[in-house]
């Protein structure tokens, strides 16, 4: 499905965040050009402040991913610089996701990944939901 959200300044606009400082913001990341209608994404959920989508490469048979609309680079951005109501949003989505998606109760995961340390690829924050098979245990032992 395409989605056509609102302007990627929902949310920023309620930031103090000067751009620059520590990190810089691309506004041709994957997610953002999603969140611009210009490449399509099968849409799981969406409100003022959030977007979730399957994850195009699937580990799991629930694997959604929840962004928020806002512009932030990680989870470090998201906390620093976000809205009271961008977090409580993206909180409250996932819940809903879980629910919807059938998966409190059987289990599921969030994973964020944060920096180069833990990998992260797409330079816009977001939130893994993974789910519906057994996920094992959390990290491989080093
Ligand atoms: P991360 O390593 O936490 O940054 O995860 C990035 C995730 O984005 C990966 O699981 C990718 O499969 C997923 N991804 C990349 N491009 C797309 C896309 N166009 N639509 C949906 N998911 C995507």
């Amino acid at each position: 499905m395409r989605v056509r959200p609102g302007s990627l300044k929902n949310g920023r606009e309620q930031t103090s965040k000067k751009r620059g400082e520590a990190m810089d913001y691309d506004r041709n990341n994957v997610f953002a050009r999603i969140l611009r209608g210009e490449i399509p994404c099968n849409k799981v959920y969406e409100d003022k402040y959030v977007l979730a989508f399957d994850d195009i490469t699937a580990r799991a048979p629930t694997h959604v991913l929840v962004i928020p609309k806002g512009e932030y680079v990680s989870l470090d951005d998201f906390t620093a610089n976000g809205s009271e109501a961008e977090l409580a949003s993206l909180i409250r989505a996932i819940g809903h996701i879980a629910r919807e998606r059938g998966v409190s109760e059987s289990g599921f995961r969030i994973i964020a990944n944060n920096g180069p340390a833990a990998h992260q690829e797409v330079p816009h924050f977001h939130v893994h939901i993974l789910g519906g098979r057994d996920l094992g245990g959390m990290l491989p032992r080093q």
